[in-house]
């Protein structure tokens, strides 16, 4: 569907095209006069190409991962900013071009502007985004697990600074059409859930916990090299995947790696083992997705027909 903006400049395109097909037309009493009009009018107006832009799904909700396709596009790649990021747009096929974005879990509901770039022509698009409704959970760690030493501060923090440098690399793309959740088991805490733990400690879950017994094989998401596999205080065993474009896929708790940094790995590949190492209680899999920054809910990544 096109917005009321697309259609005016649709619209405009039509007229134009119009108005040089009248140019062309009256002048048809001499064939040299209308060689060399129609000669002029390829110099002066550069031909505008008919594409299609779609921001897919166009109703999505509070931290959810969106993918904008353009179609129709015989020349050069499409540009698109969208919240003062760049979205990365990679091919889709021939003159299709697609890019994945996010909204954070704290972006107000409402419409959000996307603006779009191909050659010459500019278009706007608009995203709806809803309000989520998250549930609150209750859970008991042990008091180790919940109160800090400096020392333990001090490697929180340094933890914080490391991964925080990992979100900052945009390489280029590895992910290979639709993401997959890594586990085929139900969930135990979803994405957005707040916890109250040891009724105190109030946290946002910023991932998809996945029900999984010990040892069970965990798999890669989508194609991907692997950044990361470190024994983290929060995270435990922690498993990252860089898709290129600013897209990570994170996997927590684990009792085991199965590849190491630097490999490449095939989307559904066994990258590692279910545990319940650093803070978890139980065995699970926190399963998280960032997009350019952005914490986005896995599931709807993973909805995605890319
Ligand atoms: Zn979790």
């Amino acid at each position: 569907m096109l917005t009321g903006e697309e259609k005016n400049t649709a619209m405009k395109t039509i007229m134009r095209h119009r108005f040089l097909n009248s140019l062309i037309t009256t002048s048809s009493g001499s064939s040299l006069l209308s060689l060399l009009l129609i000669f002029l009018i390829t110099l002066l107006a550069p031909h505008a190409e008919a594409f299609q832009a779609k921001v897919l799904p166009s109703n999505i909700h509070q931290g959810d991962a969106f993918m904008l396709r353009v179609t129709g596009l015989d020349t050069a790649e499409p540009s698109a900013v969208f919240e003062k990021k760049a979205l990365h747009f990679s091919k889709c096929g021939k003159g299709c071009f697609v890019a994945i974005g996010a909204v954070d879990i704290k972006s107000r509901p409402g419409v959000y502007r996307i603006s779009l770039k191909t050659g010459k022509q500019k278009a706007e698009l608009r995203l709806h985004v809803l309000k989520s409704s998250f549930k609150t959970t209750h859970l008991t760690l042990p008091e180790e697990k919940v109160t800090f030493s400096p020392e333990d501060l001090v490697r929180i923090n340094r933890e914080d600074d490391l991964l925080d440098s990992i979100w900052q690399i945009e390489s280029e793309r590895l992910w290979d059409g639709s993401f997959i959740l890594p586990l085929p088991n139900p969930f135990s805490t979803p994405f957005g859930a707040k916890r109250i733990i040891n009724k105190k400690t109030v946290s946002l879950h910023r991932g998809l916990d996945i029900q999984g017994k010990a040892g069970e094989a965990i798999q890669a998401s989508n194609r991907g090299r692997v950044v990361l596999t470190e024994e983290l205080f929060f995270g435990g065993n922690t498993l990252i995947l860089d898709h290129g474009q600013g897209i990570f896929t994170v996997y927590m708790h684990m009792s085991g790696f199965n590849v190491q940094p630097g490999n490449i790995v095939s989307k559904s590949d066994v990258i590692g083992f279910v545990g319940s190492t650093g803070r978890s209680s139980g065995p699970h899999l926190h399963f998280g997705v960032k997009v350019m920054r952005v914490n986005a809910n896995p599931v709807s990544i993973a909805g995605l027909k890319l």
